[in-house]
């Protein structure tokens, strides 16, 4: 879908004169940079921290576009993936009026983002393998006040690869932002909709450091789109959103690539071995298949299981009220796996013990 980007904007964010930093009107050059005197930016002259970061973090763009393979200025970097879904929602969602939609079950947040702008939020069963049911969608996607659309793959909590054929339609039948949310997608064996992002002008893919690449505390998310796109989310975000301990951490671990594989490696090996292990025990009845690092996992009594489990002092994501009598378990590392089948084993143990 070749869509015009003026029609889905907001009117305001269109015409929006963004701050101007004191970075913005004079960036240096590189080559110069120990010569000059900052006095521009009320900034403190003394301390190891006291300047203000590089706001649009063009060298953490630049690793990322090397890793990627996409240009600079189409790279994004928002305060976690969090701030990604938030800005999309202020910068193409009018409140009191638009409306978005997502895949239910799915990420918490994009629910509480809309109800924060006051944007509708419509949300679409999936079916009960999981999967987009294109049939009861293609009626809310003809929706003219329908602006924004996510689509969580590999999705939260469920685990699996949305249908790749049905996003393919959803893309090119809806006249509106489709955001794809990747935030687990090193772990899964499908390849990113980044591979296809300029194949559609109403695509961004939204990534993140806080799960595979273990920065969850330097709060980095990234969204590629369109330079239009792109520059749409820069006008919209604080001047300096992402601090500079957060993108020099980014850009150190985009350099640890062995490290970073390595522990890819391991929790891929732990995925399968949890799956088999959660499997055998007494009162899981189903383990769904996962393409991120976590399972979801069906048990007798869900709420009773996390209360045994926290009692132990391991504590899963009760999602009993998103999927029925579901633990949502995140893979941890070998000894935390081993921990967390071991109590599982004794709980198991005991359960029969009652019953006899
Ligand atoms: N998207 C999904 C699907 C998630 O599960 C999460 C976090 N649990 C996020 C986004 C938020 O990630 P971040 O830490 O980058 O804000």
């Amino acid at each position: 879908m070749m869509i015009d980007l003026k029609k889905i904007v907001r009117k305001n964010i269109l015409e929006l004169k963004p701050y101007s930093s004191a970075r913005d009107e004079f960036s240096e050059n590189s080559s110069m940079s120990s010569e000059l005197l900052f006095l521009d930016a009320n900034e403190n002259p003394f301390g190891e921290l006291n300047r203000y970061p590089d706001p649009y973090q063009l060298e953490l763009k630049q690793c990322l576009a090397e890793i990627k393979q996409i240009p600079t200025d189409q790279i994004f970097i928002g305060n976690g993936s969090d701030e990604v879904i938030d800005l999309l929602f202020r910068v193409f969602c009018e409140p009191g009026k638009d409306k978005a939609l997502t895949f239910s079950p799915t990420y918490g947040m994009y629910n509480v983002s809309s109800a924060i702008n006051d944007v509708q939020l419509l949300e679409v069963p999936l079916n009960e393998k999981f999967n987009i049911d294109l049939s009861i969608t293609t009626s809310y996607i003809n929706d003219n006040n329908l602006k924004l659309l996510f689509i969580c793959t590999p999705n939260n909590p469920t685990g699996n690869c949305l249908n790749r054929d049905a996003i393919i339609e959803i893309l090119e039948s809806f006249n509106g932002i489709v955001a794809i949310d990747e935030a687990y997608i090193d772990f899964s064996s499908e390849t990113s909709w980044i591979e296809i992002l300029d194949q559609f002008s109403n695509l961004v893919v939204i990534q993140t450091f806080s799960k595979a690449r273990g920065l969850a505390a330097a709060r980095i998310g990234v969204c590629f789109g369109s330079t239009e796109i792109i520059r749409l989310l820069n006008k919209v975000k604080p001047p300096y959103n992402i601090s500079e301990l957060n993108q020099r951490a980014a850009i150190a671990s985009l350099k640890s690539t062995d490290k970073f594989e390595r522990e890819v490696k391991i929790l891929l090996k732990e995925r399968d071995r949890l799956t088999l292990e959660l499997a055998a025990i007494d009162f899981v009845s189903e383990v769904y298949p996962s393409q991120a690092n976590f399972l979801l996992v069906e048990v007798d009594d869900a709420d009773l299981r996390y209360q045994q489990l926290v009692q132990s002092g391991v504590i899963p994501r009760n999602r009993n009220t998103v999927v029925r009598n579901c633990l949502r378990i995140t893979v941890g590392s070998p000894n935390q796996n081993d921990e967390l089948i071991g109590l599982c084993n004794t709980l198991s143990i005991e359960n029969n013990k009652v019953a006899e």
